[in-house]
């Protein structure tokens, strides 16, 4: 069902109200506390912005890193409020907590339009174990909630499902909007043929989404660590390429119900192997049936790219989770450049493309064609968890429209 949003409430439900705005600010920082990419920031503007428009007074809240319920001094939400402020424009006050009398007192000072950041809410132990009081607590300095963090929507925690019994409306910002406009819609509404290409280290965390797309998908493209496990249950040598040697089963096990399900399983056919797990490695490219002992599958091979490039040409939304190998490294960087260049001219050709995962991301920018996609998803796990049909708790908690 869907979910009301922040561009369903009237000027009325919103002028001079205290909104409370659950964003994702968990931004990366060097060691000087500069942030060294803003990206996160930048996703939540257009809700920040739109609630300024209305009138709102904005109390934005944001956990940064993991300091465990104590108050850490590297883990301000500082910079952030620095960041901001350059980005809209307009002075962002900084909270020096995120409840109680030191956020009364800047929300007592606010106009309409107005913006504050409250302190990292993860300096309270309760935030993470979504303590009914402290939600309390946080929804206490404001009279509506809007969640657009969707990087943690998928943990229920005070900020960001607990202060919902607190607050009403409690509505999605347009990022969490877009997400689920997205990456829900391509797997309850597919447009076909649909294809979903897996990449990563281990069966083990995509078993989820793997299941899940094989009910949905015309076309599943396996790539990554991931696929040494499949060989390996077929019965080839994958010398000392990474396995899970519990997962054999269940290796095989997908594959069948692929083939019942009349689901194009494609495994790539050639590897990019290396004599050790290292950037400088010798590297050669072998048939899956030629994997020489003591060699590691480090990267698809270009006969498996050009397999999967004609496998994407036809279909009308592509979902990428997943890198196709270490593309950290650059001599194994090939198979998942070309994936993303392959992407990347589907795209204005009418093909959704959409790119989940914090890797998958990271492999895109890195290539230089983020801007090009459909959608680039902000929330690895978030995105992974609503892929594999589970229900996000910091979504679910939302008033339907
Ligand atoms: P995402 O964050 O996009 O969901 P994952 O976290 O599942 O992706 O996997 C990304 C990691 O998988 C990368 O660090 C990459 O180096 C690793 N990987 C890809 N292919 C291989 C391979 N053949 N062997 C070992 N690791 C691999
Ligand atoms: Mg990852």
């Amino acid at each position: 069902m869907a979910k009301k949003t922040v561009a369903n409430l009237t000027d009325a439900e919103v002028a001079g109200k205290r909104v409370l705005v659950r964003a994702d600010f968990n931004v990366p920082q060097d060691d000087q506390g500069t942030i060294t990419d803003d990206t996160r920031i930048r996703a939540a503007l257009p809700t920040i912005q739109m609630l300024m428009d209305k009138g709102a007074k904005v109390l934005l809240s944001s956990h940064m890193g993991r300091p465990k319920g104590k108050v850490n001094e590297t883990m301000r939400l500082t910079p952030v409020a620095t960041r901001l402020s350059e980005l809209l424009g307009k002075p962002v006050t900084m909270c020096s907590d995120c409840i109680g009398d030191a956020v009364a007192n800047v929300v007592a000072g606010m106009g309409n339009g107005d913006v504050a950041l409250l302190e990292n809410v993860r300096f309270y132990a309760e935030e993470e174990a979504n303590d009914p009081a402290f939600a309390e607590k946080l929804a206490a300095n404001a009279d509506l909630y809007v969640n657009d963090a969707f990087g943690t929507a998928h943990r229920a925690h005070a900020s960001t499902e607990g202060v919902t019994k607190y607050l009403s409306p409690s509505v999605a910002g347009l990022l969490i909007e877009k997400e689920l406009d997205y990456l829900q819609n391509a797997i309850d509404n597919p447009q076909r043929p649909l294809a979903a290409i897996i990449g990563g280290s281990k069966v083990s965390s995509k078993i989820g989404v793997i299941e899940t797309l094989l009910e949905k998908c015309d076309k599943l493209l396996i790539g990554g660590g991931m696929v040494f496990t499949f060989y390996k249950a077929r019965g080839l040598n994958v010398g000392k390429s990474l396995v899970e040697e519990d997962k054999l089963e269940l290796a095989k096990s997908l594959e069948a119900a692929a083939k019942e399900k009349g689901v194009e399983l494609l495994l790539p056919t050639d590897v990019i192997v290396a004599d050790n797990f290292a950037p400088d490695a010798n590297a050669q490219t072998v048939s899956v049936e030629n994997i020489p002992d003591g060699w590691m599958g480090l990267d698809i091979g270009p006969d498996s790219v050009k397999t999967f490039q004609a496998a994407l040409a036809d279909c009308k939304c592509v979902i990428w989770n997943g890198p196709m190998g270490v593309f950290e490294f650059d001599k194994f960087a090939a198979g998942t450049e070309a994936i993303a260049h392959t992407l990347a001219e589907l795209t204005p050709k009418g093909t959704v493309t959409i790119i989940g995962g914090g890797d998958s991301v990271a492999a895109v920018e890195k290539v230089g064609v983020a801007e090009t996609m459909s959608h680039i998803s902000t929330g690895g796990g978030a995105s992974l968890e609503l892929l594999e049909g589970k229900v996000l708790p910091g979504i679910a908690a939302l008033d339907e429209a």
